[in-house]
């Protein structure tokens, strides 16, 4: 990632007003918007063309949007089955490549499920397909932040811990932070406190340059025990977004803010106007 000075504040995927609603149409609408950065979507597993991808890349920069990239929502770099475990595989390198392609500086996925097993177990192997993945990338020539995502259901890999020390142990990964799904695991992460907790224990395990560059997705959030039920827009969760921002300003927090709830762009942008009037 080219460190940001600052936060950029972006839609996941294309904003809801654009017209037509594609992604080189998406790069206008986000400046016209007064957004600085979108995360695009392959979620669904389709890609785009190599040209298209050149041509966000040029569209992206002419509006000086800053991009990112989410990958395939099947992918469980845990899978028994060796055919799911290759296809999972490829889908990550297909996120970098064609994110890469597109001017995309980072990637995120959410990289397995536990299925029961040993969670240590579990943390080896998905370090090592990870550790395989950085290598493979880099011999596509692309250069590209990957980073798992901190995810919202105690069943899938991903809590706040798993996601930091895997970036510690793994070289080249580095971490995405879902503040809508951490909040989701249990309830908790919601307050000012709790939300300054987290970035000292991203200092403390990857080192003040890693709140330079955070990656990081939000929204409100519906839960229950089992964690993340749905997204939704800000005003109708009890997220704290407020004390959130606060928290992030008064750290020197710099990076990408990728709004996630339904209404992408209306909470994008009262997440940026309320944070610059900090
Ligand atoms: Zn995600």
């Amino acid at each position: 990632m080219n460190k940001a000075e600052k936060l950029l504040f972006g839609t996941a995927g294309v904003p809801l007003s654009t017209n037509p609603r594609d992604t080189v149409n998406a790069m206008k609408r986000l400046r016209e918007l007064g957004l600085d950065a979108m995360e695009i979507e392959y979620v669904r597993g389709t890609f785009p063309g190599e040209n298209k991808a050149r041509l966000i890349a040029s569209v992206a920069q002419e509006q000086n949007i800053r991009l990112t990239a989410h990958g395939p929502y099947y992918i469980n770099l845990n899978a028994d089955d060796p055919e799911k475990l290759k296809n999972s595989r490829k889908r990550i390198l297909k996120t970098a490549f064609f994110g890469g392609l597109s001017g995309a500086e980072s990637i995120t996925f959410h990289a397995g499920f536990f299925l029961q097993q040993d969670p240590v177990k579990v943390y080896r192997r998905i370090s090592k397909e990870l550790e395989d993945l950085v290598v493979e990338i880099k011999k596509m020539d692309v250069d590209i932040d990957v980073r798992p995502e901190l995810t919202g259901k105690g069943s899938q890999f991903g809590s706040l811990e798993e996601i930091l020390n895997i970036s510690k142990d793994v070289e080249g990964i580095k971490p995405c932070i879902d503040w809508a799904h951490l909040h989701a695991r249990s309830g908790a992460f919601n307050t000012a406190a709790e939300f300054l907790t987290v970035l000292d224990t991203v200092r403390e395990t990857l080192g003040e340059e890693a709140l330079k560059e955070f990656h990081m997705h939000i929204a409100g959030i519906e839960y229950t025990a089992k964690g993340e039920r749905k997204h939704l827009n800000l005003d109708e969760s009890d997220f704290n977004y407020k004390e959130l921002f606060r928290v992030l300003k008064d750290n020197g927090v710099c990076g990408f803010v990728i709004c996630e709830s339904p209404s992408l762009e209306e909470d994008a942008l009262i997440l940026k106007n309320y944070y610059e009037k900090i």
